[in-house]
């Protein structure tokens, strides 16, 4: 049935390719240093709309808008492969939202995702019970300075590399900045 709708939705492409993009080919990307934001694959967290980003920042996506393995993989290639190496990133932007999935409550914990992994592949619970998850508690602003200090602690980015955090009320649209220190410098690994 999944399947289906997505062949639904496809559809709308023959619409789409009628009357293309003006688009810009790889390597003529503007000279700029890149601004990523990472953020959560919950359709209401769309930095293009709560943010009207036009062309340029790249959103990366994934449960909760963590900075997992792979979330550092994307911004350390991006780091050095944009406009042919002649760009670097100068930002990385991590949003997290309210009444996220990934939010802790009786039903969204770590332990909770794994139980049903468990389940699911009886014949591997002990592994599915170490798996990192990645749900947060009340305080968003707390897991936003996490995945900031992850990234900021990266040996692989740029030393020069802005690192910012914003709330997003996903009821409101709000998003509020999150500071990691007074001083904007703040020193590397401290919370
Ligand atoms: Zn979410």
């Amino acid at each position: 049935m999944s399947a289906a709708i997505v062949r639904e939705m496809a559809k709308y492409n023959e619409t789409y390719t009628a009357h293309p993009p003006a688009t810009t080919r790889f390597r003529d990307f503007p000279n700029e240093k890149a601004i990523l934001i990472l953020t959560c694959m919950d359709p209401r967290s769309n930095a293009y709309e709560f943010w009207n980003i036009g062309f340029g920042p790249g959103v990366l996506r994934n449960a909760g808008g963590r900075a997992t393995e792979d979330a550092l993989r994307s911004m350390r290639a991006l780091s050095v492969f944009m406009a042919n190496g002649k760009n670097t990133l100068g930002a990385v932007v991590v949003i997290h939202h309210k009444d996220c999935g990934l939010h802790h409550g009786p039903n969204f914990s770590d332990d909770f995702v794994r139980n049903k992994l468990a389940e699911r592949v009886p014949e591997r619970a002990d592994e599915a019970r170490k798996l990192w998850v990645g749900s947060f508690g009340d305080d968003v602003a707390a897991s936003v300075r996490e995945d900031m200090v992850i990234i900021m602690n990266d040996p692989w980015l740029p030393k020069d590399l802005d690192v910012l955090g914003y709330v997003h009320d996903s009821q409101t649209g709000k998003t509020e900045e999150v500071l990691l220190w007074n001083d904007k410098s703040p020193p590397k690994g401290q919370l």
